[in-house]
């Protein structure tokens, strides 16, 4: 394959241009009146942390293709990147991707990023797929460091990865109710994404899959889209201010890390699921499927 350097930059580029297309058509659709899926509010706040998390994710890309690099010395074997090895890369990526999903999900340390992403009650390609929380960013690049150990191409992981999160941005999006049948059973699609933003029980912690569905059909994460989502989280973030959203899980953290006491109950609080507690009263989204019950949180702001 060509400068892997500026493949990267002209597809990073590309993407910025790609989500503001998107964002133009599902608004403009929704101008025409026939749909009510934004809220103007919303949008700027997601608008903002997604500027914010791109700028940090600029930032770290040497960090980044530091660590790749760093890891890849000690692969067994180099890879020169071909369409074949980008193809695997890429599938190497996608893998690495459903867990470090999973984990922004399952560890509470993850959550407390990622809740920002899921806080809006809206859902379209303007005010969730944009919205992000800046500390995703510093974690990102050291999820995919055993790619880079698989022999790939520094640049190429960073490469499949941006490409990942092109993909992820379209199926943020109501208008697709769903794509022919051997596309949804492959492909990550908006049916999958809209089940994954739901706060219904049977929803929660479901389809964490980046392009392909497959891992979570795999590893028993999937959910059909049977009933209708409802958008959001279980402790709701009520506020369009985009330091109130990023920052309001930290405040709620820090305060569980200092009613915990001892250490073994704080790292339970850092590390647990969200909804874990240190005296046995919390429910995490396991208990509470498994006894069937859907219990709220207190609002996080
Ligand atoms: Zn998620």
């Amino acid at each position: 394959m060509g400068n892997l350097e500026a493949e990267l930059e002209g597809f990073a580029a590309g993407a910025l241009w790609f989500y503001g297309a998107l964002v133009l058509f599902e608004a403009l659709l929704e101008l025409r009146g026939n749909t009510h899926f934004y809220r103007l509010k919303d949008t700027l706040c997601s608008i903002a942390t997604g500027l914010a998390y791109t700028g940090v994710q600029v930032l770290m890309r040497g960090v980044f293709f530091g660590a790749m690099f760093f890891a890849s010395q000690f692969a067994p074997w180099q890879l020169d990147t071909t369409p074949l090895t980008f193809v695997l890369c890429y599938l190497a990526v996608d893998f690495a991707f459903y867990w470090h999903h999973r984990v922004l999900h399952e560890v509470r340390l993850g959550w407390a990023a990622h809740i920002v992403h899921h806080s809006s009650t809206q859902y379209n390609l303007g005010a969730t797929a944009l919205r992000q929380s800046v500390v995703e960013a510093l974690y990102e690049p050291w999820f995919y460091l055993p790619v880079a150990l698989l022999g790939f191409e520094p640049l190429a992981v960073m490469l499949a990865l941006q490409v990942n999160i092109t993909y992820m941005f379209w199926p943020h999006t109501q208008h697709i109710k769903r794509m022919p049948r051997w596309f949804e059973a492959v492909f990550v699609t908006p049916a999958h994404h809209r089940v994954h933003h739901a706060s219904n029980l049977s929803y929660l912690d479901k389809n964490y899959g980046g392009t392909l569905i497959i891992w979570d059909k795999l590893f028993g994460t999937f959910a059909e889209e049977r009933e209708a989502p409802d958008f959001g989280v279980l402790t709701p973030i009520r506020s369009a201010n985009p330091w109130i959203v990023t920052t309001a899980s930290w405040r709620a953290l820090g305060r569980d890390l200092a009613a915990a006491q001892g250490l073994r109950a704080r790292w339970g609080v850092l590390l647990c699921p969200p909804g874990w507690a240190p005296n046995g009263e919390g429910l995490t989204t396991r208990q509470m499927q498994a006894a069937g019950v859907l219990k709220a949180g207190p609002p996080l702001a």
